[in-house]
């Protein structure tokens, strides 16, 4: 079995983002040689989201909207605000997106449905931050 791992770092020029990382996950497969297995990408930082959904622009100001409207920015909100930090609200975003995904690579590509992509959610950004992909299979 071939094993991968490789490190992607990103330090968005806003508090916020969505960033598509598709290309370089497909980069990632690739350069693993592996076929036949599952890649796993996930944010290394408890304020940043691994999640697939649709690449259209509208959707991601909707998504941004949607968790703002649950957990919205407030240094004086949060009681993990207490601790000195200004970023509560972005550890809540960062459980509603989710941590990781698994994707299926079939054939040396990622075996997506039409419309799938995979972003790198940020909600405490202008610093740099780690996303990890590991890629096993044959
Ligand atoms: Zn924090």
């Amino acid at each position: 079995m071939k094993s991968y791992t490789k490190y992607l770092w990103f330090n968005t020029k806003s508090r916020y983002d969505i960033v598509n990382i598709t290309p370089q996950v497909e980069e990632a497969i690739s350069e693993s040689k592996v076929k036949e297995g599952f890649c796993l990408v996930n944010a290394m930082h408890i304020t940043a989201s691994v999640f697939i959904n649709d690449n259209e622009s509208g959707l991601h100001q909707d998504f941004l909207a949607w968790v703002e409207k649950l957990a919205p920015y407030g240094k004086d909100k949060y009681k993990h605000n207490l601790t000195g930090e200004d970023n509560g609200d972005a550890h809540l975003k960062r459980t509603i997106m989710g941590r990781e995904v698994v994707a299926a690579v079939t054939n040396g590509n990622l075996d997506f449905g039409p419309w799938e992509r995979i972003f790198y959610g940020e909600f405490d950004g202008q610093r740099r931050k780690r996303v990890l992909i590991k890629i096993i299979g044959e």
